[in-house]
């Protein structure tokens, strides 16, 4: 038995090495595909800044290509319409009433196609770039906090999908804007289903009641907290996860999505 695992163990470590020389000579003769369209990229120069920084943060190159036409169509909104109040639909007794979203980029056009492409096309690369778009937009708002989190997934929906958007999306920008990361101070302590399936604001309000919870291991008294998602629609996801933090003993808490597809005017951030 022992000679039978070494031997399979020999026989996978080759045709790995196989398939990688493969894909090495495929990679010559094939042009790079956009992670977002899948057509031919044409911008190899246009990504050395962002290799550089990716490998700043990362250790490695990206294996990323995004071609001139959707780099060119990203949406990004006018500097002072980034700002918004988290939830569309204000309550009565609300425990956090006014608190304030940015959201650099409408859920539409391209930013609409390529955040479906991190979720269903498994591209934790993709969730990285964003997440360095949303870092640098962040970074002209000078925003000073202890932590930055993003929203938890269920471990269901991180089983299925391997890696969590929210968490890919929040880690280039935390490092990009010098605010400390952590990953395992939002836990999420109710299954809910997916938003996106529930057409309602009130049902989507009470499907995300309760969901998030702080982990016993972090002490959040008195901090300034950023919380990140991909993609904000109503606002109920973040609003619940920042009701938790207050519970726990935040002073201040400020949500970020990369974007969302909606506007209210009058937050106050500060
Ligand atoms: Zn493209």
């Amino acid at each position: 038995m022992m000679g039978a695992s070494v031997r399979n163990t020999d026989v996978s470590t080759f045709q790995k090495g196989i398939r990688e020389a493969f894909k090495d000579a495929f990679d010559l003769i094939l042009p790079y595909r956009c992670a977002i369209c899948g057509n031919a990229s044409d911008t190899e120069d246009r990504f050395t800044g962002y290799n550089r920084l990716y490998k700043d943060i990362y250790g490695v190159d990206p294996e990323l290509h995004i071609c001139g036409k959707c780099l060119s169509s990203f949406n990004i909104l006018e500097e002072d319409k980034r700002w918004s109040l988290c939830l569309s639909d204000p309550r009565e007794n609300d425990a956090c009433p006014g608190l304030a979203l940015y959201m650099p980029f409408t859920y539409q056009g391209i930013a609409g196609r390529a955040v479906p492409r991190i979720k269903f096309g498994k591209k934790k690369e993709l969730a990285r770039f964003l997440g360095c778009l949303l870092g640098s937009c962040i970074y002209g708002e000078d925003i000073r906090a202890d932590l930055m989190v993003p929203v938890p997934l269920s471990p269901e929906r991180l089983a299925e999908r391997g890696f969590n958007q929210a968490e890919e999306i929040a880690y280039p920008a935390s490092r990009l804007n010098d605010i400390p990361f952590a990953d395992d101070l939002l836990t999420r302590i109710k299954d809910t289903k997916r938003q996106s399936e529930l057409r309602d604001n009130t049902v989507r309000s009470k499907n995300v009641a309760g969901a998030f919870g702080v982990s016993g291991l972090w002490d959040v008294t008195g901090m300034t907290i950023v919380i990140v998602d991909d993609v904000v629609t109503t606002g109920a996801t973040l609003h619940e996860a920042a009701e938790a933090l207050y519970k726990a003993g935040a002073s201040k808490v400020l949500c970020i999505a990369f974007a969302g597809n909606r506007y209210i005017k009058n937050a106050e951030p500060f």
